[in-house]
């Protein structure tokens, strides 16, 4: 499908880490709008992979409003845990997205595999597939991704989710650490931005 212009976007997300993120992404002459004052319910994330589950929300919200949506479907691949926390990142936050319960379970889980996991290095990856959706249609849908390790103790007060415990290839500061202007940078929902931009 053919759109010419996009003056009105959209943007399907509930969470404002990465409201602010995205807006900061996007030329300043497209017109944004935020799905927290249509006041819509999110839809059931059923996808397999990040990709299917970005979909499902950029088509949902695009349905429900008429507008072109852009959403994101994010999340923390850890290696030494077969890739979980992944699609189910923000679930293991609970319905409260209590996220130092998030981050207790990963070191949880850690503690299981291995118990002398902090010994090692543990990779880790953030991973955001952002799509354009038009109706039921999609304009284009993109992976990005960003190679770290997994903190041994959760540092700095900057960002959300899981910030606090990733560290960022070539970098000793997580995340959390960093002003978010250098994170937004670096990050995976940027480098996924990239690919997607010359749709906008
Ligand atoms: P969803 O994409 O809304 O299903 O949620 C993905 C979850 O992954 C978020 O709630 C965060 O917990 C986590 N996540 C995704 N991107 C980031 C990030 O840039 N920093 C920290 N956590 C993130």
């Amino acid at each position: 499908m053919l759109i010419k212009k996009i003056n009105n976007l959209l943007i399907g997300t509930n969470n404002k880490g990465k409201l602010r993120e995205i807006r900061s992404l996007l030329p300043k002459s497209l017109k944004t709008h935020s799905i927290l004052k249509f006041d819509l319910q999110s839809p059931i994330e059923n996808g397999k992979t990040f990709k299917e589950n970005s979909l499902i929300k950029s088509k949902y919200f695009s349905k429900k409003t008429n507008l072109v949506c852009l959403a994101d479907d994010s999340g923390l691949e850890i290696d030494l845990l077969n890739k979980r926390p992944g699609i189910y990142s923000a679930r293991w936050a609970g319905k409260k997205k209590d996220f130092k319960k998030a981050i207790k379970k990963v070191y949880s889980e850690l503690n299981k595999k291995n118990p002398n996991w902090k010994k090692r290095k543990i990779k880790a990856r953030f991973v955001c597939a952002l799509s354009i959706s038009f109706q039921n249609k999609k304009i284009a849908c993109e992976l990005g991704k960003v190679e770290g390790t997994i903190s041994h103790t959760p540092k700095g007060r900057n960002g959300f989710g899981y910030d606090p415990i990733f560290i960022p290839q070539n970098r000793k500061k997580t995340f959390a650490e960093m002003k978010p202007s250098q994170k937004f940078k670096i990050d995976h929902r940027f480098k996924a931005f990239k690919k997607i931009k010359k749709f906008l």
